[in-house]
């Protein structure tokens, strides 16, 4: 594996410079973990629970009038970490040969919004107890999500540019091919990448007896939670292909959300589910781990297609699992 610099696309400009990085690592010491923001605010939260009557104004819970310079002291203190970490983001943007600056994402939803399944993607025999299937979270703000599938590729510059850029991404894990490598995944864990279930064996669940899909979905919440210490709540049947069957099972095992996808983003395309080839407030971009073997470029390469994409268009990547 090449340096970060490498883009494989014949643009001559994107040498490493040991001066950014020097920068952006200050720069990210600065504002602490160098996780999401969402992350950052999250803790931020649950550090004040136990401080007073401040935090719990925060926290959305009954809280008296005395909670309000507290409130406003952390509010201070969130913009001076927020603003940090976008200038941290100036930086890595440049190291690692991005077109643009990624955009901050708004501070996560205080309650998260109420989705149900998109028209037309419902089961026979199907209502509200099941977990909802959907290709975009309700929301105003201009900001979609990135989520990761399958497992194959595991190249570790892409856990370094992710984190560096604090940009969120959610992992859908299939585990034939994760499992010769578990030690990769539980890195992009400890850097706030979420884990959730992509199946066993990425199989054509319609297919399945109730029984194989059932191996397929829940062996798959046993072992995540067994490897990594905690059980997915989100799920995405491999294809986007779903029954009755497997949305009962997945909920019986513990999932409450299938999110599906928009769009779908390859390093030197984008795959548009709507008419419109547009990206929409609070739209699920999928792409996939995958490296030169499978495509047109590395993960960097991926990242750095998408990233001009998403802020061309003037979006912020937010996290998926602050919202769903
Ligand atoms: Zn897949």
């Amino acid at each position: 594996m090449q340096g970060p610099g490498r883009t494989g696309r014949g643009r001559g400009h994107l040498r490493h410079r040991p001066g950014y990085a020097v920068l952006a690592a200050l720069l990210v010491a600065a504002v602490g973990s160098g996780c999401a923001a969402g992350t950052d605010s999250r803790t931020v939260t649950g550090a004040g629970a136990g401080a007073g009557p401040g935090a719990k104004a925060l926290a959305g819970q009954p809280g008296g009038p005395a909670g309000n310079a507290g409130a406003a002291g952390t509010r201070a203190a969130q913009a001076e970490k927020a603003r940090l970490a976008q200038a941290a983001r100036v930086i890595a943007a440049k190291k690692w040969g991005l077109a643009g600056t990624p955009l901050a994402a708004p501070a996560p939803p205080a309650v998260k919004p109420h989705i149900t399944t998109r028209k037309g993607f419902e089961v026979e025999g199907g209502d509200d107890s099941l977990p909802p299937v959907f290709t975009t979270v309700p929301t105003e703000k201009k900001i979609v999500f990135l989520t990761m599938d399958d497992g194959d590729d595991k190249d570790p510059e892409l856990l370094r540019m992710m984190s560096e850029l604090n940009i969120p991404y959610s992992a859908f894990l299939s585990d034939y091919l994760v499992r010769d490598d578990y030690a990769y995944f539980k890195d992009a864990q400890s850097r706030g990448v979420t884990l959730n279930n992509h199946t066993l064996k990425h199989r054509y669940l319609p297919g399945l007896s109730h029984d194989e899909q059932k191996r397929e979905i829940c062996d798959q919440q046993d072992i995540i939670e067994k490897q990594f210490g905690s059980r997915p709540r989100l799920f995405r049947p491999p294809y986007g292909n779903y029954n009755g069957d497997t949305l009962r099972i997945a909920k019986s095992c513990g999932i409450t959300a299938v999110p599906l996808w928009s769009e779908e983003a390859f390093p030197d395309h984008m795959e548009w589910r709507e008419e419109d080839q547009d990206l929409h407030p609070g739209d699920i971009i999928l792409t996939h781990f995958r490296g030169q073997k499978d495509w047109k470029g590395s993960m960097p390469d991926l990242v750095r297609a998408v990233m001009k994409v998403i802020t061309d268009k003037g979006y912020a990547v937010a996290r998926l699992e602050d919202y769903v």
